[in-house]
Formats: C-alpha cells, structure tokens, sequence
C-alpha cells in the first residue's frame, strides 16, 4: 500500500524529525497539537494541523479518540507515533488497525510480547539472545529469597511493567531482601497500576550497549551497530555514542547479527532496539524497545541511513532500503541531550527562550524545535533538542564537539549545556573509560 499523507503523533524535536523525513519523501504531513503547543516548530512546517486538546498530555498527546478523530477529518493514511506517549502502546496499534490507518511501528502482538520484561526476555533466550541470570517469572515475597540464593547476591529486583527505571530496587544482601521486593512492588504499582516484580542478577560496573534492528516484517531484518548510552542519570541517558569505545568490530558484527537473526526468525516489522548490559566481554538482554529512539540520529550519523526512511518504507510494504552486506559504519558519532534543566540538580527550567543560536560546520546536526522568542511549556518533558556530532574517528569527534559546544547559544533558561562542557574535557571521557554509574559518581564527586 502507498503512504499519502502521514498524521505525527507526537510533538518537540521528534515531530520536526518525522516531519523532515516526510517532507522527504514526498509525503503530506499533519500535525497535532495541544492548546500549549500551538506556536510549536512542527506545527508550523507541516501541511495542516489539528488541535487535540489542552495541555495535559493525557488529554492531548495521549487522547487515542482526538487522535483518530484527526486522521479522519485529515484523511492521514498512516501515524508515526514517535518515541514515548503512544509509541509502544499496542491498543493504539489495534484501534488505527480497525481505522484502516496504518501504524508506522511494529504489530500490536510484537509491541506486547516486548511490552512485558517477563515475556521480553523468555522471548528473548527463545530467539537466541543472550539474558541477564535471573528469575524465570514474577518474583512474590514468598518465594523471594529461594530465587535470591540461586541467583546469588546482590540482586535487583524490577517491575514487569516497568520503564523510566522506576521500580526498581537491589538488595545487596539478604537482610536487604524483604524490603527491596515490597518497595519495588509498592512502587511499581504506584507508577504501573501492576505490582508484579522479576529478579535478576546485579551487575555492578557494567555499561549499556544497546542495537539498531531494523525489520521489513516478511523476515527479513538487518542490524545497524550498537550505541553505547552507559552516561546516566537516574536511568536517564545523557550522553549517547556510536560506535561504544568498549567494542571492537568482531565484538559488533557478532552481537549484531545475533539481534539482526532474532529479528528475522521475530518477522519483526519496523525500526527497534535491543538493550544490553555489557560487562566482562559478556552481553546481557535487559528489554527491547519497539520503537524510534532519541539517540537514533548517532546510527544514522556513522551509517548514512536515514531510519524513520526505513521506518516509512517497512510500514508501506516497500521493504528495506540496504541489505546487511551494503551496510558500513564510518566514524564516530556522539549525542548530546540539551534539557531545559539546571544542569547541576537537572530541576526544570521551563521559560522562554530569548536568544538561541545552533552551531554549524562539518559534522554537526542540531534537531530542536528551538527558536528565539519559544516558550517551553511546563507540562512536558524538558528535551529541546539534540546536538549530534560525527568525525572520522573518536577523537576528531571530542575535538569537534568541544568547538560546537563552545558556538552554542541558548539563552533565557537554564541548560544542560555547561554540563557537557565539562565532560568533553574529562579525562575519563576522554578515554571512553566509563560504566552505567559514571556520571552519577562524577556528579556526587564534583558537586559545588
Ligand atoms: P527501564 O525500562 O525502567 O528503563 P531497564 O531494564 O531498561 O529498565 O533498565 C534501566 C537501567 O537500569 C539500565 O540502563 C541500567 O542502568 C540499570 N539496570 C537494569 N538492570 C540491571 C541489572 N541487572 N544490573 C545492574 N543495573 C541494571
């Protein structure tokens, strides 16, 4: 089937994101809206925009009726959900299925079968790859500490339903124990609306290495190299590079085409990622995301493919763009996520953007729906845009993003600017020697 016109549910840098590569390929565009977002960049390039309600997300961005409703009134034959908000909600998927609406993502069932880490990872050893040691099912309190001992101490215990790193909790010991599995259980029915808690083994340094597949969804699917995102934050990734300093090639092609035929025996459809925890040479499956990512534009940057092209194109039936062998990586690429937050305590500054000035020159890539004169709105998440930098090789990438950081003007509010100032000058940083709890020590270590 042909796509004519593309409805983007979603909003910020990504919806101008979606937009572009729309623009593109020919494709009409509709925007949506809530009441807050109506001076925003990606309603003001797309063919036609809808308003979809006021400023709570639950009532806009997150409204399935007012979203159909919108691609009804358009005429949108298809929805690219984005990341976040309605991306990996497989009732979205049914409901624009019913429209004759196509969904630019995976199936309903691939989006639920992922959708639970319990499931997740059983599909996971099915399909060949490698899992954290862990516990076969739901953990209860009951049988807490029997799982526990097999899988040796310390131990995490984590919501099913979980995401954001909310739910989660370790137990260094077994006094530990009780306590850990009822707060992650509290907590992940407080955030979830689901309490159910699996346990797996704690690894203590490892870093978080995370592969770009790619499906047509007839079983054919390649793989487009890894992203290491080991700089977080409370489990939110800060800084994102590709390749991981940590790999070599073999290293690479050989995870990597684990995934790519996990993929293919899946007859998975769409762009995905399947995140790991690596440490010791070993790789560790923790879950799969069904979706476009943000730190997407790093795998771009080293392979020249444009993904949410291959995401279009999947989704109207025209196959993959490349084959494996057609696939090279060239350079290296590092993400920065610029937040209106103060970048020491990472508190909100929502506000208005008074001056705004994206640096340029080879290699540099800003997405931001950012201009001078933009109000951020409180109720969303504080990312205004995203500073990709490519070189030839990694440290040509450090150098150039040292100069772009220093031509980067964003005034008004507070950013996270300054904070990768920092980090590009860093030794440790420099020598990409760092695991998932880095930054948070080199927070704590450097704190005013
Ligand atoms: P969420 O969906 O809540 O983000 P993930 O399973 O993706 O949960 O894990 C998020 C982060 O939590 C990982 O990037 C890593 O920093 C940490 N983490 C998850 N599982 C483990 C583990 N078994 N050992 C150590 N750290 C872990």
């Amino acid at each position: 089937m042909t796509i004519s016109k593309i409805l983007i549910a979603n909003r910020g840098e990504i919806a101008l994101r979606v937009l572009r590569a729309c623009k593109e390929l020919g494709i009409a565009t509709v925007a949506v809206h809530s009441t807050a977002d109506a001076d925003a960049m990606h309603v003001r390039l797309a063919d036609e925009s809808v308003c979809i309600g006021p400023p709570p997300s639950r009532d806009s961005y997150l409204n399935i009726h007012q979203i159909v409703a919108a691609c009804e009134i358009t005429g949108a034959d298809a929805v690219h959900p984005g990341y976040g908000f309605l991306s990996e909600n497989a009732k979205f998927a049914d409901i624009l299925d019913a429209h004759g609406i196509t969904f630019i993502g995976p199936t309903a069932e691939h989006i639920r079968l992922m959708g639970d880490k319990i499931t997740a990872k059983k599909t996971a050893v099915e399909l060949g790859i490698p899992v954290v040691p862990g516990s076969a099912g739901e953990v209860l309190p009951e049988n807490a500490l029997e799982i526990a001992r097999e899988i040796g101490f310390p131990v995490l215990i984590k919501a099913t339903a979980g995401g954001g790193g909310r739910g989660m909790k370790v137990a260094k010991t077994e006094a530990e124990l009780e306590e850990a599995v009822s707060t992650a259980r509290s907590e992940a029915l407080a955030a979830f609306g689901n309490d159910a808690v699996y346990m797996e083994k704690y690894l203590g340094k490892p870093r978080h290495i995370e592969v770009q597949v790619v499906g047509d969804g007839a079983g054919n699917a390649i793989h487009l190299g890894e992203r290491d995102c080991s700089l977080q934050r409370r489990h939110q990734k800060v800084w994102e590079e590709a390749n991981s300093p940590a790999l070599n090639v073999e290293q690479r092609m050989k995870i990597g085409q684990i995934c790519a035929d996990a993929m293919k025996k899946m007859k998975y459809r769409g762009a995905g990622t399947i995140e790991f925890l690596y440490e010791n040479g070993e790789f560790y499956f923790i879950e799969m995301n069904t979706r476009l990512q943000v730190e997407h534009p790093i795998t771009e940057a080293i392979t020249g493919i444009d993904l949410v092209h291959e995401q279009i194109r999947v989704a109207s039936g025209a196959g993959l763009s490349v084959t494996q062998d057609e696939i090279t990586f060239s350079g290296h690429a590092i993400e920065c996520r610029i937040n209106a937050e103060d970048p020491r305590t990472f508190v909100p500054s929502p506000g208005t953007i008074t001056h705004f000035h994206a640096p340029g020159g080879l290699g540099v890539r800003v997405d931001s729906g950012a201009y001078a004169g933009y109000k951020i709105p409180p109720y969303y998440d504080s990312l205004i845009g995203k500073l990709i930098v490519h070189g030839r090789t990694r440290v040509e990438c450090m150098m150039r993003l040292r100069r772009v950081l220093d031509e980067f003007v964003v005034d008004g509010i507070k950013t996270t600017l300054p904070l990768f100032q920092d980090l590009v000058a860093n030794q440790d940083i420099a020598n990409g020697d760092y695991d998932i709890h880095w930054l948070e020590d080199y927070l704590a270590r450097t704190a005013p």
